[in-house]
């Protein structure tokens, strides 16, 4: 199995939903999934409605309005769908979830299938409910699991968080792409290997860990006719290219503090691209402190120390506007080390 960083290819499409400027939005297309997993529901107006309804998954980092006020967007496009929506979101969530559905009025939605589940990551426990359109999204089937940092976990993706400090809790994220095990066709003409189930049979045995001396039972075509042959587990690695994901951080509204810094710089650890506020430049330091936001300098830093290989700074302060370019260079510079 040959590791080949040049053939990174990613199902991961990610974009801001509105300027450095506007409210925190990252909209996440899954390809070959056609659906989006959503970061932050401040205003959505600019989405293409289409791609609003590819949310599957909505991660709200806090309630303050600029990052969860979308949400009645998210609802008013939903609402005649049979779809079933998660929304994540810190310590007391559900509660300012179900404030939410309560603001409107469902007395003729009860053929509506619609159902929101609610999860609210606590310390050590998330916390979820569902709400129903059919029921006038009372909340409903409460329950509860261990939070191990991990919310969501799929067979081809995985989504961490981490509870910042914002002067209350806040939710960082990382969306992790799982590595691909992709087959090299031209090492299996060369090799007279026909493509069949066993292909699966030697990614699961390769994933699992197995030993180079493991039998798998090939496909192989021999005087034009295809016959089955055992094969040793390492004779076939070379078929194996292994493509590693891509990992994106998002992390928002929080204290430059050093126990944010280390929860920070351990969920982003190594992302490929980094989202991080930057709402002030480092001269204004102190209002960010006693607003518990970054700087530009203290975003740079962060993604310094957690090895990121691209940060993209947003979430600017409207004081700066048109003075983007001084954000963009502060953060820039701290990032590099300069
Ligand atoms: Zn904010
Ligand atoms: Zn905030």
């Amino acid at each position: 199995m040959t590791k080949r960083s040049a053939l990174l290819k990613t199902s991961l499409f990610p974009r801001l939903v509105n300027g450095p400027f506007g409210d925190p939005g990252l909209f996440v297309g899954l390809r070959w999934q056609g659906r989006a997993l959503q970061f932050d529901l401040g205003r959505l107006g600019r989405m293409e409605p289409g791609d609003v309804l590819k949310i599957t998954h909505a991660f709200v980092s806090h309630a303050h309005m600029d990052h969860f006020m979308g949400f009645d967007h998210l609802l008013r496009l939903f609402l005649p769908r049979d779809a079933v929506l998660h929304v994540y979101g810190p310590e007391d969530f559900l509660s300012r979830l179900a404030g939410r559905l309560a603001g409107y009025t469902w007395n003729l939605t009860e053929d509506y299938p619609l159902v929101i589940v609610g999860h609210e990551v606590r310390q050590r426990v998330v916390a979820s409910a569902t709400f129903r359109a059919a029921t006038g999204f009372a909340g409903e089937n409460r329950s509860q699991r261990p939070f191990d940092g991990v919310l969501l976990d799929e067979p081809a993706i995985a989504v961490s968080a981490a509870i910042l400090d914002h002067k209350i809790p806040c939710l960082g994220f990382a969306l992790r792409e799982k590595s691909h095990l992709n087959i090299d066709t031209s090492v299996l003409q060369k090799r007279s290997l026909q493509p069949g189930r066993w292909i699966d049979a030697l990614k699961q045995a390769i994933r699992s860990g197995a030993p180079d001396d493991r039998e798998v039972l090939a496909l192989v075509r021999e005087n034009g006719a295809v016959h089955e042959r055992t094969h040793s587990l390492g004779s076939l690695r070379d078929l194996v290219i292994e493509t590693r994901g891509q990992k994106i951080g998002y992390v928002v509204d929080t204290l430059y503090s050093p126990e944010n810094q280390r929860r920070i710089v351990e969920l982003v650890c190594e992302a490929d691209l980094f989202y991080c506020e930057s709402p002030f430049l480092d001269e204004d330091v102190e209002q960010a402190t006693k607003r518990y936001h970054l700087t530009a300098r203290q975003a740079g830093l962060l993604g310094r120390e957690a090895a990121v290989r691209r940060l993209e700074v947003f979430h600017f302060s409207p004081r700066y506007e048109g003075q983007a370019d001084r954000i963009y260079a502060e953060a820039r510079t701290a990032f590099l080390g300069g």
